[in-house]
């Protein structure tokens, strides 16, 4: 057998197999899968980079950077992905929390609410958020696909909220019990022109039918409006993710239903990534 290699040497070893593969952060990648790898925290790793890396580590390291090389997520091989503060199990069944939700999450927490419907839950990170940082309410996530419901009710046992949220396998509502006060939904708003430009990351790894409507990226928008809308008390709050371009489109849609007080909000990026309405009532013309 050869000798082993120091860790700084498995290290670039792998990023030149990554960066050979056009993984965009190659150096970044390979330190979280050796970290992973070595059962090492990844800010004590540059304490055992210089000592000769275990054969089992570098055997599970080889695995892992084969993987990646092939586009699989970080998350996909670690199992997990953070959001908002919290670590959540994810999976192929579902999309990878990211970033750019938290804007939804910042939006949906300056609203009042008491009783939540997350559509088109996933890995339910958003309900799972709301409820943790809302102690006092309760909610209910919907989905279409059972596999990814089952990633959900592992992250609510997670971050012990599995007593005030209960998922449903739901064709939008119709096995879901209503009213609520908030309405949140991160659905597929991808056209399907656009998704030929997705990395392969996201078209190879994530669950298509979390991505886009197979049309315009606009029809989940009119199902919710269609559907959930009705399922609002008086002065409730829908609040939705969108693509940068589509905040026109989506106010346009929420002000034909007589939503009020319609408002796009930006990511941190500063691109348009919420829109929310409210339902019309008492709650409503008292604050205007
Ligand atoms: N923001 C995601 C992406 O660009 C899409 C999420 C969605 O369609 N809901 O990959």
């Amino acid at each position: 057998m050869s000798n082993p290699l120091t860790g700084s040497q498995a290290l670039l070893a792998a990023t030149r197999i990554l960066t050979e593969a056009g993984v965009p952060d190659a150096a970044r990648d390979a330190r979280k899968l050796f970290a992973y790898a070595s059962g090492v925290e990844a800010w004590r790793l540059s304490l055992t980079l210089p000592e000769p890396v275990p054969h089992d580590v570098q055997h599970r390291f080889d695995a892992l950077i084969k993987r990646r090389a092939n586009r699989e997520p970080v998350s996909h091989l670690i199992g997990t992905r953070e959001f908002y503060g919290r670590v959540f199990e994810v999976s192929p069944d579902v999309l990878d929390p990211r970033p750019e939700t938290e804007t939804l999450i910042e939006t949906a927490l300056r609203t009042n609410f008491s009783r939540v419907l997350d559509l088109g839950t996933g890995s339910g990170c958003i309900v799972v958020t709301l409820l943790a940082e809302m102690p006092q309410a309760v909610g209910v996530g919907g989905d279409l696909s059972a596999p990814a419901l089952d990633v959900a009710a592992r992250n609510a046992e997670r971050h012990g909220v599995s007593d005030r949220v209960s998922f449903v396998q739901s064709d939008w509502m119709n096995a879901i019990p209503q009213p609520f006060d908030l309405i949140v939904s991160n659905p597929p708003y991808i056209a399907a022109s656009e998704m030929d430009d997705l990395s392969p990351e996201v078209q190879k790894w994530e669950p298509r039918m979390a991505l886009t409507d197979e049309a315009d990226g606009l029809s989940a928008y009119r199902a919710i409006i269609t559907h959930a809308v009705p399922a609002l008390i008086p002065g409730g709050t829908l609040i939705v993710e969108i693509g940068p371009t589509q905040g026109a489109a989506v106010s346009r849609l929420m002000r034909d239903v007589d939503l009020r007080n319609v408002s796009v909000v930006p990511d941190l990026d500063g691109r348009d990534r919420v829109v929310q309405g409210q339902m019309v009532g008492f709650a409503t013309s008292t604050r205007r």
